[in-house]
């Protein structure tokens, strides 16, 4: 077949990767791709140049990796996520073909600053917080870990919305990231697959035989694919991201057209465009519109299409499908894959319904995100069978497998069979996307130790009951070159000299700071470079915002999606008691501190936005006022985003990692502050709990109630009125809150917000505040002693290497895809 690779045509030579080379090349680049002259060439045209310059050294060892897989026909791990928030690429991809220097010199010769440039790319941001960064740095790992590996998902026109804070309130507006071009992606015009919905399905009865299903549809597209590659740590290997977007079957209908109905006859380039326009950006919360699950859909039966086309043109045999091929599930975003497989199999390749099952269960697998019951994805059933008629019969087909031999198991009483079930039967009949992906794989994770217990204890209780060796645990973990090498040259470069570069291809290999710990001379150039790097965002916090801020005060940064479980209202009222205990107490030897946060709140997220709007108005209250110049200010950053991370995270001495506990599935921001010398004041939720294991207790700052205690006293119908009347700091800040003392124009805004503390205090804020309080004055003793403070970061630095996605994909390759 021409389409496979013949071994007896060589690769084109390698591209040059001396300065020179370099050079030469981003001069072709400008001229030929660009078509630019260097006496008018402006910062984006060179942007352009340089990164597709550094793309043709990164297509060498993409090749090259390629021919790899194919020639020893090893097994490949498909990742299917609807997210992946990957940030900026020029500097990650130069960075990690080790190119810096060489670049650097190039670029010198034309007078070109490179740092400069790589400002201008926009931030991919497929994606909302955690989850979506999770599957960027697992692409990158799985590159580095050389796992032969491909991302499946959506190439959104329109990425996470921007964020604009306008009177202090969160102003949404579109992020057009592919406004200049995107020199990274390939679109492979070739690979395209048709994607239906909607029709019904006839039933074909052949004497004898058993029936055949056919799916009739009444709307059909296609996926077309963009390939971006991935490059490893050292360029060790270079794997494949391909995005879908949906493009209409007839762009332009005819009859309509000539009919003189013009808008009409764009109908299906229109309904094609939409699908992939936008990604909800709702993070941890319901997303529940049919478009949402069309997109679900859509990369899902493309990506299948693509894996058992490329399964079948290399080894023929569907049989070898669990052996040759591994699909993870990134959340139940994609779970209706394992229903398209189903069909796929049972329908396009005649396979048995049970082997079908087989099959597809020795081939899925499935990690759980979250356990917040807003958050579980279901689908009504009429909207279900109206979209994919065929996929619900599958449905019922396997959901009547699987009852039938749960009955057979002891202690399986009605109860339990109603909550294993597919179907929700209580009120409107829904299709549970949670149990589907458990049930079509032979592998469910957690994302730490914490969240997998309380994943048996939870919302799988019945089905862990069933299948007891399923759940397993895979701790989250960051890639150490973006959130370390990258994002902090100055302190990589003195790690470097003081105990060489092995940390650089084994992270855990930074243990050996340990011993450095307590040399002064050490301290003293670890707490210069995190204070060069305070001083770096002080100078874009007064570039963007206009505030000025002290790099010697402690930075004091909480940055994530807005949510009420994170917490950052507790933050913002300690902010307030601190507030008035410095104004109470003027003679008291106060900590400086800066308190910074950012983050982006879901759009129709009511509270979320009005936590924006009071830290905004906090800050307005605070900064202004002479009695505590010097001694504390907030600053709220808008856009939080990878890039805006990249420069915070290095700048951090405290961490806020304050969810409520047992709410929190695993952090992994928690882990870049951590490797970054930050210390952290945190609950023992999520992966802080196994943080606190690896760095030890004494160097982080761990309050407040357990998830163990959360749960009791939500059971119990605990008290907060009764804590708040206990606390008089906590009911002073709430009633300056609530009364308007921060909103003068809207007195009320806040009511309802304090109110619902008053009431039930689900996240804990009030139940949890003066634990957090006291915690905030531990961290102030430790920064009064300066050495103590260097010693307990260093040692952060030092213990966090396990936290390394590199270790984590091990971990997935050898007890999940076997391979
Ligand atoms: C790491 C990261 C997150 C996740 O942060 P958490 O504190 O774990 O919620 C979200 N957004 C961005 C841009 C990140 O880099």
């Amino acid at each position: 077949m021409s389409k496979v690779t013949n071994p007896d045509l060589p690769l084109p030579a390698p591209r040059a990767n001396d300065a020179q080379g370099l050079a030469a090349s981003i001069l072709e680049k400008l001229t030929y791709e660009v078509g630019k002259d260097t006496i008018v060439a402006r910062p984006h045209d060179w942007l352009r140049a340089i990164s597709l310059a550094v793309r043709d050294r990164i297509i060498d060892n993409w090749m090259e990796s390629t021919r790899r897989t194919y020639e020893d026909g090893s097994k490949r791990v498909y990742y299917l996520s609807l997210e992946f928030l990957i940030g900026r690429l020029l500097r990650d991809s130069i960075s990690n073909l080790e190119l810096m220097e060489e670049i650097n010199e190039a670029l010198e010769q034309m007078g070109v600053s490179l740092v400069e440039i790589a400002q201008l790319e926009p931030d991919a941001a497929l994606g909302n917080g955690g989850l979506g960064r999770l599957a960027a740095c697992f692409m990158e790992s799985l590159a580095t870990v050389d796992v032969p590996a491909y991302g499946y998902g959506i190439r959104y026109v329109n990425g996470l919305f921007r964020q604009e804070i306008a009177d202090g309130w969160q102003v949404e507006l579109p992020e057009n990231w592919l406004a200049h071009g995107n020199p990274w992606e390939f679109h492979r015009r070739e690979s395209t697959y048709e994607i239906n919905f909607g029709g019904k399905v006839d039933i074909i009865e052949e004497g004898g035989k058993e029936p055949r299903y056919e799916w009739k549809p009444s709307e059909r597209m296609i996926a077309e694919a963009y390939d971006t590659p991935v490059v490893g740590w050292r360029a060790k290997r270079v794997n494949t991201l391909r995005l879908w977007s949906a493009d209409p079957i007839d762009p332009i209908l005819l009859d309509k057209f000539n009919a003189g109905d013009h808008i009409g006859a764009l109908e299906e380039s229109t309904k094609a465009e939409t699908l992939t326009r936008v990604l909800y950006p709702a993070d941890a919360n319901e997303a529940g519109q049919e478009l949402r699950l069309r997109q679900e859909y859509f990369f899902s039966s493309a990506s299948l299409q693509d894996i058992l086309r490329r399964h079948v043109e290399q080894f023929g045999d569907l049989s070898l499908l669990p052996e040759k091929v591994a699909i993870h599930m990134n959340d139940t975003h994609p779970s209706i894959a394992v229903v398209e497989l189903m069909r796929l199999l049972i329908d396009i390749h005649g396979v048995e319904f049970d082997t079908a099952w087989d099959l597809t269960t020795r081939t899925f697998a499935y990690t759980n995100h979250t356990l917040l019951p807003e958050a579980l994805e279901s689908w009504p059933v009429p909207l279900f069978e109206r979209l994919f008629p065929r996929h619900m019969q599958l449905v019922y087909a396997i959901n009547a497998k699987i009852l039938l031999s749960a009955r057979k198991e002891a202690g399986t009483d009605d109860d339990a069979i109603r909550q294993i079930s597919l179907i929700d039967e209580g009120g409107q009949r829904r299709v549970r996307m949670g149990n589907l992906a458990f049930l079509g794989s032979h592998s469910v994770n957690g994302v730490s130790a914490l969240h997998t217990e309380l994943m048996k204890d939870t919302v799988f209780y019945n089905l862990h009951r069933l299948h007891p060796d399923r759940i397993n645990n895979k701790t989250n973990g960051i890639t150490p070159r973006r959130w370390l090498k990258e994002c902090n040259p100055g302190l990589t470069g003195l790690i470097r000299e003081s105990i060489g570069d092995a940390f650089l291809d084994d992270t855990e290999k930074l243990q050996a700071l340990n011993d450095l710990a307590e040399d002064s001379s050490f301290q003293e150039r670890f707490a210069e470079i995190k204070y060069q790097n305070k001083v770096k965002l002080s100078n874009l916090v007064g570039e963007r915002l206009g505030t000025r801020i002290d790099p010697a005060a402690m930075f004091d940064i909480q940055i994530k999606r807005i949510h009420e479980y994170k917490r950052q209202l507790l933050n913002i009222i300690e902010a307030i008691a601190l507030y008035d205990q410095i104004r109470s107490h003027p003679e008291m030897e106060w900590v400086p501190r800066v308190k910074l946060f950012a983050g982006k709140a879901a759009p129709s997220y009511h509270n979320a936005k009005l936590i924006i709007k009071l830290a905004n108005d906090v800050a307005r209250v605070i900064n202004n006022d002479p009695a505590v110049r010097g001694l504390l200010k907030i600053v709220f950053i808008p856009n939080y985003n990878v890039s805006t991370a990249e420069v915070m995270i290095p700048a951090a001495d405290l961490s806020e990692q304050i969810s409520t506990a047992g709410m929190e599935a695993s952090g992994t921001g928690n882990m870049k502050f951590a490797l970054n010398g930050a210390l952290t004041i945190g609950t023992l939720d999520g992966a802080n709990v196994e943080m606190r294991d690896w760095v030890g207790e004494e160097n982080m700052v761990i309050f407040g109630l357990t998830a163990e205690e959360v749960e009791k006293a939500r059971a119990d119908g605990h008290n907060p009125r009764q804590i708040i009347e206990s606390s008089k700091e906590l009911s002073q800040a709430l009633s300056a809150i609530a009364s308007g003392v921060f909103s003068h124009d809207d007195p009320g805004r806040y009511t309802d917000l304090i109110g619902g503390l008053y009431d039930h205090d689900w996240f804990m804020v009030a139940a949890d505040f003066d634990a957090f309080a006291a915690a905030q004055r531990e961290v102030d003793t430790i920064w009064n002693d300066r050495t103590l403070w260097n010693v307990k970061a260093i040692r952060n630095t030092a213990r966090m290497g396990w936290f390394s996605s590199d270790r984590t994909i091990r971990e997935y390759a050898r007890d999940i895809w076997r391979a």
